[in-house]
């Protein structure tokens, strides 16, 4: 018995490290590869904007509002626009955009308005399958598994992570953990 239940736990860890990539994960990479060149730190506004989705500085109705995507329904390429909370910091900024580029690529069949208040960011507490989804699109979107895990190899630094990828420190730590990385 003791065997058998050894030999569970262990093709279940094998197939856990095989593929285990979320659809935020899969969706993410042929984004990256559609859109950027190799081994670049991405750029949100530039893929929103070869994809034709205008990025604009918004100032809404409640501080409480990060971030909002309106696909217009009835156009045949999709075309959509991402409203980003003005005065947010540029990182901030990066990573609801790609939230919201998430929203665009994984749900914009099913629903034209988005709106993500700033709890909706928060990694943990997180019920909502979608906002889940968003998030871990934008993950893996600003922060791809390979490059992340590359430049650890050389460099070891949050610090230094949180500035190559753009993301806040907290984002980037959140990511190694996530990757397996103790920081
Ligand atoms: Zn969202």
């Amino acid at each position: 018995m003791a065997e058998i239940i050894e030999l569970f736990k262990l093709q279940k860890g094998v197939n856990t490290m095989l593929d285990m990539r979320t659809i935020g994960e899969e969706k993410a990479q042929e984004v990256l590869q559609a859109y950027t060149s190799q081994d670049e730190p991405i750029n949100p506004i530039a893929i929103a904007e070869k994809l034709g989705i205008k990025v604009i500085n918004a100032e809404f109705t409640t501080d409480m509002i990060s971030g909002a995507l309106q696909v217009h329904p009835g156009d045949d390429s999709r075309v959509a626009t991402i409203y980003v909370k003005h005065d947010d910091a540029p990182v901030r900024k990066r990573f609801t955009i790609a939230h919201e580029l998430g929203h665009y690529f994984l749900h914009a069949e099913s629903q034209t308005d988005f709106i993500d208040e700033q709890s909706v960011f928060f990694r943990n507490g997180q019920k909502n399958k979608e906002e889940t989804e968003a998030n871990d699109f934008a993950a893996n979107l600003l922060m791809p598994r390979e490059l992340v895990l590359k430049i650890w190899g050389m460099s070891g630094d949050v610090e230094f992570l949180s500035h190559y990828f753009g993301v806040s420190r907290t984002a980037m730590k959140y990511r190694l953990n996530n990757l397996g990385v103790s920081v």
